[in-house]
């Protein structure tokens, strides 16, 4: 064909199907390969069975439970079996749903924190107007929930020597306008776990003295489906009394295709019912509390084909050979000379992920971001970023273990960083880059 493609406005007359497939197709080969994608968290691996499940459920809506109530029961089983692997105290009385990842679920999360904040406040006679959130260095979507709804967001500095919340960092910001404390299992910028039960043990030492009675949500966007499997003992989950939900991403650790997420409350009473709405809709009754209306079910079966396929069993044996890979990474990147780990993938302390910058006495000639453009030119997709806005001059790179990365592209990968840094040498570099041009890339993916 002897024409561009449209790209503005919609062609007059219509395209062969396999014509206009083979475009599309065609202009998709720029993309970045998605198993090459280690800035990520999100699962990017799947089965044959998952491909099926998925042409399957492509009409299938998850607003329709009264159509499609197979789904609708397929859902409720995944909310108890993960009520189950957070231990809630009856997981009959847990309550939550599936949402489109953990975005979504923050907000909802936030939400309910925010209306029982303000049914506690109006009952003493209190102000409010005023609310607040705090949190550790969050993801966006916490920044999202606080602008969006209206809300103080009180996040704490990042500082060379604390990278994560701390008990007194929560206690120094808290006052009786503080809808709740968000402890994140799974830091986006270094990886790490917080520690939720510190946190939650310094916050009952506050009721104890002020009568305060400020509830924890965890953000498990990763390390919910995570730590069950491979550290059960890690109370971080509703085994602390204080943590009255907690909200974590299917298509992440979760291993489920793009588009779902789950927030659960600890019991029906943590979710105030003005926020849930009962539709009558073509033709039956259904509670629901989301953003959104309609909605894919493929991501939500394919999660609990995932759940009965690999059992807790699978699950840890999945993680467990990722956090192997990334110690292997941890060893192989702190051998090399010029890097300073953050973070070795030690499962206790976070997930499975490496995150490292340039040691300050090493003298190189490049930068980070010129490391991750230099990978790029073998499909490599590694973050470099700028630990933005408290200590900005300190760049990290971190590599996602998902599923899917071997050991053996693993030892790839090393022998393609091997080869840049000696590129480097024999071609040193006038102008590293630096945050301000580290290019589309290094800025977007360390949020996603
Ligand atoms: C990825 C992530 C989110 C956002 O989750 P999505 O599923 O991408 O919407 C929120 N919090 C943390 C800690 C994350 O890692």
């Amino acid at each position: 064909m002897h024409v561009s493609l449209p790209k503005d406005r919609m062609p007059k007359e219509s395209l062969r199907p396999d014509v206009a497939f083979h475009l599309v197709y065609d202009e998709l080969m720029l993309d970045g390969n998605a198993r090459q994608n280690l800035a990520t968290f999100c699962q990017t691996w799947f089965d044959d069975e998952i491909h099926k499940l998925m042409d399957l459920s492509i009409d299938k809506n998850m607003i329709d439970k009264d159509e499609y109530p197979a789904t609708a029961d397929i859902e409720n089983y995944c909310v108890h079996m993960l009520a189950d692997l957070w231990s809630a105290p009856s997981a009959a009385a847990t309550i939550g749903c599936s949402t489109t990842g953990s975005s979504e679920a923050a907000m909802l999360g936030g939400l309910a924190m925010k209306w029982r904040w303000r049914d506690r406040q109006a009952r003493a006679n209190r102000n409010t107007e005023r609310p607040n959130l705090i949190t550790g260095p969050v993801q966006v979507c916490w920044h999202k929930f606080a602008r969006y709804f209206d809300v103080e967001l009180r996040e704490v500095p990042l500082a060379r020597d604390r990278l994560g919340l701390t008990p007194d960092e929560v206690l120094k910001r808290v006052d009786e306008n503080t809808i709740g404390v968000v402890p994140t299992l799974g830091v986006t910028f270094t990886c790490q776990y917080e520690p939720v039960a510190e946190i939650a043990a310094a916050l009952d030492k506050l009721q104890g003295e002020t009568g305060l009675d400020v509830p924890i949500h965890v953000d498990a966007a990763s390390g919910g489906f995570i730590a069950p499997f491979v550290h059960p003992e890690l109370a971080c989950d509703f085994r602390i009394p204080r943590v009255n939900s907690i909200n974590t991403s299917g298509h992440k650790y979760g291993l489920a295709p793009l588009g779902v997420g789950w927030v659960l409350w600890r019991e029906s009473h943590d979710l105030p019912e003005e926020l849930v709405f009962r539709v009558n809709y073509l033709g039956g009754d259904m509670p629901t509390f989301a953003l959104n209306f309609s909605r894919p079910g493929g991501q939500i079966i394919c999660q609990y084909y995932l759940m009965l396929r690999l059992g807790k069993e699978g699950y840890r044996l999945i993680h467990e050979a990722c956090y192997e890979t990334a110690r292997y990474l941890a060893g192989e990147i702190a051998a090399m000379g010029p890097f300073e780990i953050y973070f070795d993938g030690d499962s206790r302390f976070g997930i499975p992920a490496v995150s490292w910058t340039t040691r300050a006495d090493a003298r190189v000639g490049y930068s980070l971001f010129d490391i991750s453009a230099h990978l790029r030119a073998r499909g490599w997709q590694v973050a470099a970023y700028a630990m933005v806005p408290d200590i900005s001059d300190v760049v990290v790179m971190r590599i996602l273990v998902r599923h899917g990365l071997s050991r053996h592209m693993a030892e790839l990968l090393i022998a393609d960083l091997r080869r840049c840094l000696e590129y480097f040498e024999r071609h040193p570099i006038s102008h590293p880059m630096t945050a301000s041009d580290g290019g589309t890339y290094n800025h977007d993916v360390t949020r996603s």
